[in-house]
This record gives structure tokens, C-alpha cells and sequence, in this order.
């Protein structure tokens, strides 16, 4: 198929070139041109502007940081929108709050279009796997049109609902994320300060019913896993910034709706916290840090 692709950064980069790899002409654009370059280097065409890039694409894909780049790529004043053929399906993966996603939905209709939400779990490991989870919201049929092309980035493809509901269960998963991640460092940090063996307490909870995938497949204590973050002084991986982005659109949202979730906000309250002490770029296990008082 012919793909327009924006944003080609970690999460996008990786994407496009899965894209490419399984045989659709892909045309990427990026504010960063180097970043368009390496993609290029891999067989995607660049495009010259946004309204070239989408010219006559049958898959629009946006991977962009936030609600303002996504408007302001589709509906500001060089807005893409009247550019992207009629019959093309607009699928943008960042994740942004869901009343953009909706709004952007409902702008598009206005003029013919269809935009479906699709933001992503698995984080760059994935990205560069093809092992993604997308998050999709929109209308049934448009989520099916998206299917097989969602299925070259990522291995599942889950439905949550009309326009935002992708967003919504996104936030909903990064909170729980930030809670057990908390959580599994509080239990370890407290066995080791009691004399404990990291390794062996993170194995008998993996047998016992503390067992979550922090503790499965990202443990935070440094030597207890091989090739996770915390094995290689946090670089990697899912930055603070990116978590404290997540629990920021999710207590938004609480606001919103006038839902009440204290663990989500105290999990705000210290990745905030975290990330303001300068560890904004490392990744989100090392909140680990926050909660030693000794080795
Ligand atoms: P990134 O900053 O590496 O990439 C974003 C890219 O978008 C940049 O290269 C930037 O130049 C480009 N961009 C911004 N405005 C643009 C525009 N108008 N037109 C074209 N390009 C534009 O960010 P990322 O890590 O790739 O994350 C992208 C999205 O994926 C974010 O919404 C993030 O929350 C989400 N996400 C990231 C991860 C992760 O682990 N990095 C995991 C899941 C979801």
C-alpha cells in the first residue's frame, strides 16, 4: 500500500522501516531531517512537505510527542487534512488525550475522513521488533481497514471502543504500569532492608501472588535481570518524561470524568517528583532511587 508516515522518531523510525521491510511504499516526514534520512537509507521515499507526503497515500500514520504536534499537523493553519485523499484511512498512533482524538475524529468526518486512535504499548524494544500492541478507537470497519498494516508493526491489534477509547485504555494500562512498578520496588527495597537477596525475594514473588510483569520482564533492581534498563544504569527503555506525559493525561482524564483514583495520583505525585530531581531521560525503573534510604 502507499503509507505517509509522521514522525519518524524512536517509536516512529522503527515503525516505518517494519512498513517498508513488509513491502508497502512508505513516504516519511519529519521536522528532523536526519531522522527522515536514516529511514530513507531504508528504503522509504522522503516526503518534500506535509501535502506532498500524503499526496496520494491510502494509509495516513502519525507517531507524534503530543495533542499539539497531532493538531497542528492535521487542522492548524498548514493543516493535512484537505490534502489526504478522501478515501485514505488516518491512523494516528501517538499517544495524545482522548478529547484531541476525538475532536480530530470529528474534524475529519466533517470533511470525508476517517481517523481511527491507535497508541501503542511495547515501547522501542517492540517498535524495532514488530512486536506492538496498537490500542485502536474508532469505527469497527476503519479498525478491520487498519488490521493487516498494524499487523506488519505488532503482534496484537485490540478494539476498545468508538473515537478516544484507544487513548482512554492506554492511559488506564500506563497508570497500573506506574503503580506496580512503585510497588515492586517498595517490596524489593523493604526485603533488601531487611537483609534479603534481591534475586531470591523477586523469585519468590514471581512463584507467590506479588507476581506482575515489572517483576516478570523489567525488573528495577540492578542485577537481577539481564538486558533490562536497570541492568544498564536506566538508559533505554521508557523515559520518565514519557510516564510523567501518560499519568498526566490520566489524571486529566480523572478530573474529567470526577473519577477517583488515589494510587494513580500518588504514582503521579512521585514520578513527578522523580522526574523533577533530574532523571527525567532515564528510564521509568529507576524510580527504584526515590524509595532506597540505604544499599
Ligand atoms: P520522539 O520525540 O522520538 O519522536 C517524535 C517525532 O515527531 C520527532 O522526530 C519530531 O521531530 C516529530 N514531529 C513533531 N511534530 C511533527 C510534525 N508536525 N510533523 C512531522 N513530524 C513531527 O517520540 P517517540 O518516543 O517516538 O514517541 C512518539 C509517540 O509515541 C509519543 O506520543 C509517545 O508518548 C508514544 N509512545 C512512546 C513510547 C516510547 O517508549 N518511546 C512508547 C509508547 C508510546
Amino acid at each position: 500500500m502507499r503509507i505517509a508516515f509522521f514522525g519518524v522518531g524512536n517509536m516512529g523510525g522503527p515503525m516505518a522501516v517494519n512498513l517498508v521491510r513488509a513491502g508497502h511504499q512508505v513516504r516519511v516526514f519529519d521536522l528532523a531531517s536526519s531522522l527522515v534520512d536514516a529511514v530513507v537509507a531504508e528504503g522509504a521515499q522522503a516526503g518534500g512537505s506535509p501535502a506532498d507526503t500524503v499526496a496520494d497515500a491510502e494509509i495516513v500514520i502519525s507517531m507524534l510527542p503530543s495533542a499539539a504536534a497531532v493538531n497542528g499537523l492535521y487542522l492548524g493553519e498548514q493543516g493535512v487534512l484537505a490534502s489526504i485523499p478522501a478515501q485514505a484511512l488516518i491512523i494516528d498512533c501517538s499517544t495524545i488525550d482522548a478529547a484531541t482524538a476525538r475532536t480530530l475524529a470529528q474534524a475529519a468526518a466533517a470533511m470525508g475522513r476517517t481517523v481511527i486512535d491507535a497508541p501503542v504499548s511495547g515501547g522501542v524494544g517492540g517498535a524495532k521488533a514488530g512486536t506492538l500492541t496498537f490500542i485502536c478507537g474508532g469505527p469497527a470497519e476503519a479498525v478491520e481497514r487498519a488490521r493487516p498494516v498494524l499487523a506488519n508493526m505488532g503482534r496484537n491489534v485490540f478494539h476498545a471502543g468508538d473515537n478516544g477509547a484507544g487513548q482512554i485504555a492506554k492511559i488506564c494500562n500506563n497508570m497500573l504500569l506506574a503503580i506496580h512498578m512503585i510497588g515492586t520496588c517498595e517490596a524489593l527495597q523493604l526485603g533488601v532492608d531487611n537483609g534479603l537477596d534481591p534475586k531470591v525475594l523477586s523469585d519468590i514473588m514471581l512463584a507467590s501472588s506479588g507476581r506482575n510483569w515489572s517483576l516478570e520482564v523489567y525488573n528495577p533492581w540492578p542485577g537481577t535481570m539481564d538486558n533490562v534498563p536497570s541492568a544498564n544504569d536506566y538508559q533505554g527503555g521508557f523515559a520518565v518524561d514519557l510516564m510523567n506525559k501518560d499519568l498526566t493525561l490520566a489524571m486529566d482524564n480523572v478530573l474529567a470524568v470526577k473519577g477517583r483514583t488515589p494510587m494513580g495520583a500518588l504514582a503521579k505525585s512521585l514520578y513527578g517528583l522523580h522526574g523533577a530531581q533530574g532523571n527525567g531521560r532515564l528510564d521509568f525503573s529507576s524510580i527504584l532511587s526515590l524509595l532506597k534510604v540505604r544499599e
